[in-house]
């Protein structure tokens, strides 16, 4: 059977913990171990933060964040996640997922976003246009585990 969910909600930080805790839910119905769900959470977590920190400069009343988690049931199961924001987009996306590079480091940024995301998925990618916005696709194969 295939699935799907989408959340719209506001551009606040406030809601990270929202956005993770529905996607656990979502998805804890499928054959899917504790350490799977602790995976895809964390690099939610982190697409999620960067759209509101990056994406978002400037904090609007209006701003929000999409994301859409898919499920395919075929023969593997498959989690893909899509984070979308309508910010200021990356200029280099591939410098950006460069592990360690941050346009914050003042803010105690550490650069390793991306890092973790592609640590702890099977794909990682993104999509962005200057001015108009920034998609990340997270894909996760699940191991089916034995029951
Ligand atoms: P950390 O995640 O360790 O707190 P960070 O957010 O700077 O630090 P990454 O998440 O790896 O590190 O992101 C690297 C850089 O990519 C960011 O500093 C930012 O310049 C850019 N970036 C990431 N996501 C977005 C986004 N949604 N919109 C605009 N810029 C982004
Ligand atoms: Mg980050």
């Amino acid at each position: 059977m295939k699935n799907s969910m989408e959340i719209k909600i506001k551009a606040d930080l406030k809601n990270v913990s929202t956005i993770r805790l529905a996607v656990s839910t979502f998805i804890s119905n499928l054959n899917v171990t504790v350490d799977e769900i602790v995976d895809i959470k964390t690099a939610v977590s982190e697409a999620v933060t960067n759209a509101i920190e990056h994406g978002y400069e400037e904090s609007n009343e209006d701003n929000y964040v999409l994301v859409n988690v898919n499920l395919e049931n075929d023969e593997d199961e498959i989690v893909e996640i899509l984070v979308t924001d309508f910010g200021v987009g990356i200029e280099d996306v591939s410098l950006a997922m460069t592990p360690e590079y941050t346009t914050k480091p003042e803010d105690e940024h550490a650069g390793m976003g991306f890092t973790i995301m592609e640590s702890f998925m099977d794909e990682v990618l993104v999509e962005s246009d200057n001015q108009s916005g920034t998609k990340i696709k997270l894909i996760k194969k699940l191991k089916r585990k034995h029951s």
